[in-house]
């Protein structure tokens, strides 16, 4: 059977240097297209259909979406002309008569898969990267958010051209005839599982990969922190977006001296926040769909037949996919909580005596996209950080590094491979070119054959100083 999307895919390719060879004001006038749609024409409609998706609060769509695409758009449009200039490098000696310099070219035709979390931020912000670079694009959003992915599609459908930026919306088994075509890069976002798939698929046309992955961001609350201030940023940044965050403190790790107060903290926060109904209130969402649903309550149901304790939370309705943010404790180390990403508003607890213990329990899980340290001690923080490995890490902060467009951002390992936002973005969609200048007056001649004594001295000469 023919694959139903090479067609789209031909154009792009026989379209590729028209858009590739484009100046840094063609793409910068693209990306201010762009913003108007995302900032004015299509701002409601993208509130309105992540609320009817899983009730993200207009504000959280506001701060977490638009506004981060919008940067992400500003960032590429300031700094374009100087991350598209060549870059000139040094000649060593021994290329005496040479000059060099790296051309930042686009990589050509690419294909941006894109998880139901974040989907318009995590759709868009890709994209940006990949137009600053000058490549075409196929789209590929999550059928689990279908009202944003058809938002989504008028969006692109209304601002370019099919054979420049396309969007397909659809489920599984479009990205899979999608993953059959020679992209030149892939760009993916989702789950470790799926990201193993992706990089199987483009292995066969050795199309290269940024895979933005997730799994379990380890918090650390050590006993020299500030309980209450560090309690309300993880509240806060556990409970966004009702914990579908890949970079959410997964599980947290507190000083046992801490627990009390943290956990009398943490109940305090959460009724300030969602207030003591957070069904009701309007800053608290809902789980994506019903799979999702099913499978957090497993883990809470899991949980109380393991006899842990659940110090807030643990109630859910079906109706609407609605789960209380959740505190639980003395947890068993078997149970899914403890080693299944949760994603969702469910928070588990452990308690510690020495930061040895810390590291070993972190090192001995994959290694996570983020990393969370709360402590006014430098020693203790530098302990963890030397001691373990993470994409990113925030010290008495959490989620807010994903924020910062001078800082790259992405995982290691079962985490992800590569690096996205801004300039990073950009050269995660360029290909640094190596181009080397020869003048004819360039000594390297001399040891061109036949080879004689005298040359033979000069490379003796050259391994030796130069
Ligand atoms: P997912 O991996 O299930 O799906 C992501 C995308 O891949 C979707 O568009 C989906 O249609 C497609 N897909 C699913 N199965 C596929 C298959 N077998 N073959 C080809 N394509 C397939 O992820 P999700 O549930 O949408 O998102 C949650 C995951 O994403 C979590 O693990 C989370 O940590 C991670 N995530 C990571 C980041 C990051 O920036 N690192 C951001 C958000 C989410």
């Amino acid at each position: 059977m023919k694959n139903p999307y090479l067609q789209l895919f031909n154009s792009q390719k026989e379209n590729q240097f028209n858009i590739g060879n484009s100046n840094y004001k063609q793409r910068i006038k693209k990306l201010k297209t762009l913003k108007v749609a995302l900032e004015k024409t299509y701002k409601q409609d993208i509130r309105e259909a992540l609320y009817a998706d899983f009730k993200k609060p207009y504000i959280e769509t506001d701060l977490t979406e638009l506004y981060l695409v919008i940067k992400e758009i500003k960032v590429a449009i300031s700094n374009l002309k100087s991350w598209m200039r060549n870059k000139h490098v040094g000649t060593p000696l021994a290329l005496l008569g040479t000059t060099s310099w790296i051309k930042y070219e686009p990589k050509g035709v690419c294909l941006i898969i894109s998880p139901w979390n974040y989907p318009v931020n995590l759709t868009f912000c890709p994209l940006v990267s990949a137009i600053a670079a000058g490549n075409t694009v196929i789209l590929k959003p999550s059928e689990m958010t279908p009202n944003t992915s058809r938002v989504m599609a008028k969006i692109v459908k209304d601002v370019f051209n099919e054979n420049e930026i396309a969007l397909v919306e659809g489920d599984v088994e479009v990205s899979k005839h999608l993953l059959k075509l020679p992209f030149n890069h892939i760009f993916f976002t989702g789950s470790p599982a799926v990201g193993k798939i992706i990089m199987e698929a483009a292995s066969k046309h050795l199309a290269s990969v940024t895979l933005e992955l997730g799994g379990k961001s380890p918090t650390v609350v050590d006993e020299t922190a500030n309980v209450q201030t560090a309690v309300k940023s993880i509240v806060w940044g556990k409970y966004l977006n009702t914990g579908q965050t890949c970079i959410a403190p997964d599980y947290v790790l507190v000083h046992e001296s801490k627990k009390e107060a943290f956990i009398e903290a943490f109940k305090m926060t959460m009724d300030n926040y969602y207030s003591k109904k957070p069904e009701k209130s309007k800053s608290f969402g809902r789980v994506v769909n019903e799979k999702h649903f099913k499978r957090l309550t497993s883990y809470i149901e899991a949980a109380k037949e393991d006899k842990a304790i659940i110090h807030k939370g643990g109630n859910y309705n079906a109706n609407d996919n609605y789960i209380e943010p959740t505190l639980i404790s003395k947890i068993p180390e078997r149970n899914p909580l403890l080693n299944e990403e949760i994603f969702g508003p469910i928070l588990p607890i452990k308690t510690y005596k020495n930061l040895n213990e810390v590291v070993s329990y972190i090192n001995s899980k994959a290694r996570p996209l983020a990393l969370y340290m709360y402590s006014k001690s430098k020693k203790n923080t530098n302990y963890v950080i030397k001691n373990t490995r993470s994409g990113g890490t925030c010290i008495n902060s959490t989620e807010i590094h994903f924020t910062n467009h001078e800082l790259p951002f992405g995982g290691i390992n079962n985490s992800g491979i590569g690096k996205s936002h801004s300039y990073f973005g950009f050269k995660a969609f360029s290909n640094e070119r190596a181009v080397l200048k020869s003048y004819w007056s360039a000594p390297l001649k001399v040891l061109f054959p036949p080879y004689t004594n005298f040359k033979q001295k000069v490379v003796d000469f050259t391994i030796k100083w130069l």
